[in-house]
């Protein structure tokens, strides 16, 4: 994979204390190198803790950027360089229902594309950028507690590799530190809109090369989602999305689960894969979905540690860059404005909720692979043809049409009507 030249500043001192940041951002991949390098680039002191080794993979990751995450990558001067890690733009877009095949182009974006760089790529490129802002990095330093003061978080407590202890203090500290944040928990935020991970999906996939592909491809089938689209130096992530609750092969019997259910459902894709080699190994998992207090008396909360979305519909990188710019421009006018951080952070959840509720929650319906109800199917009959409304149903999923909009009455007349 071809990356553009980084520079990681590592510093080996463990007293970051004397110091005090704007803010702490606890984890350091798309949600919080994103936020922090928002901050650095307003002139905001900014220190980024991670207990991983950065840049690194996410092995549990499809890492499709849908077209708003694209679009704001490109706001950020950032596309380019994700681009030369060598991943292509997806352009085109496929559901295919058996008897009916949508394709389609959502409407409303800049780029007109999405992208599915590893995230190797994707957060090296999102890291650099803060760090070149003037943000700081401390790696392998693991958060374990907030320190508080006067009633509101001032700070960080958290463990050096060598076991060493390290503490830091900031105006306010972001937990950016994914699904299992240990800050949401340290802060006691609250967990609403949840659905357990045996309720939603089970994805298995895995990398190939020299797989003929169409842009994006989706292939409904009963109780199944099978899905394939190209990310960097000619791979594709070819993959199946199950119910949560459906029976999962034994590790050393994925690959004959996986392609007895291609060869039985999408023999045309499975010769198109097969057509091909698998160069890594198989991954699988699912995670519980949910939408957490998103911030607090000197704390805050972006990407998974806030929203964790069903991956079937691959919205979280997404919504934590879109979530990163929302909470950095509140930050940043907290701490500039006399009526301070509480104020501006106040209304955080609501806003970030407004967009990304109906997102979850079409996730979580999605992630459930039930049978569709009659009117699904009549939706779907009814888009046959008409190729705005098949664009605006691709644009659900790109972030471009709001659900609200898609499923509104409005909209609903207009495509029966028009069928
Ligand atoms: C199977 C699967 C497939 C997916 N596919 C897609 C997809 O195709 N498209 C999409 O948009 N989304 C996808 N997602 C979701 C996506 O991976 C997440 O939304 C995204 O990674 C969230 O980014 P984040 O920065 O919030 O957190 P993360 O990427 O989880 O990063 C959190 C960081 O915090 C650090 N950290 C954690 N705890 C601590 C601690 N105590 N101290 C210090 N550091 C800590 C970690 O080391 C890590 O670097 C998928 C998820 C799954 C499970």
């Amino acid at each position: 994979m071809a990356h553009g030249d980084g520079c990681f500043v590592i510093q080996k001192n463990s007293e970051s204390k004397k110091k005090m940041y704007d803010a702490i951002v606890v984890g350091g991949r798309c949600g919080g190198a994103a936020l922090a390098m928002l901050l650095a680039r307003k002139g905001r002191r900014v220190l980024i803790v991670d207990q991983a080794q950065l840049p690194s993979d996410v092995r549990l990751s499809t890492h499709l950027i849908w077209h708003a995450g694209v679009d704001r990558l490109r706001q950020w001067g950032l596309l380019d360089t994700v681009l030369a890690s060598n991943c292509p733009a997806l352009t085109d877009f496929s559901l295919d229902m058996g008897e009916l095949v949508l394709r389609g182009r959502p409407p409303g974006t800049q780029v007109g594309a999405a992208l599915s760089p590893r995230r190797l790529a994707l957060d090296k490129v999102l890291l650099d950028a803060a760090l070149q802002a003037g943000a700081e990095l401390r790696q392998g330093i693991t958060f374990e507690d907030v320190i508080q003061q006067d009633g509101r978080v001032a700070g960080i407590r958290g463990r050096l590799q060598d076991g060493g202890a390290f503490t830091a203090q900031a105006k306010v500290v972001v937990g950016a530190d994914g699904t299992h944040s240990r800050v949401a928990r340290a802060v006691g935020a609250d967990t609403y809109n949840e659905v357990p991970k045996e309720s939603g999906s089970f994805n298995i996939y895995s990398y190939f090369s020299g797989v003929a592909l169409s842009g994006v491809e989706f292939f409904s089938r009963p109780e199944r989602m099978f899905y394939a689209w190209s990310t960097n130096d000619g791979r594709s992530v070819v993959g199946v999305i199950q119910p949560g609750q459906a029976p999962r092969p034994a590790r050393q019997d994925t690959e004959a689960y996986f392609f007895k259910e291609l060869d039985t459902m999408t023999p045309g894709l499975a010769q198109r894969v097969k057509a091909g080699q698998r160069d890594d190994e198989w991954l699988s998992g699912a995670i519980a979905t949910f939408c957490r207090q998103a911030a607090g008396p000197g704390w805050a909360l972006v990407g998974d540690a806030g929203v964790t979305m069903d991956p079937v519909t691959a919205a979280g990188i997404s919504s934590a860059l879109r979530d990163a710019d929302l909470l950095a421009s509140l930050i940043h006018q907290g701490l500039a404005s006399p009526d301070g951080l509480d104020a501006a952070l106040a209304g955080y959840q609501t806003q970030r909720d407004e967009v990304s509720v109906p997102l979850l929650q079409l996730s979580q319906e999605m992630g459930k692979l039930a049978p569709p109800t009659e009117d699904v199917i009549k939706l779907f009959m009814a888009l046959a043809g008409n190729q705005p409304q098949i664009d605006r149903y691709y644009g659900l999923f790109a972030q471009t049409v709001t659900p609200a909009d898609f499923f509104g009455p409005a909209n609903m007349a207009e495509i029966f009507a028009a069928a």
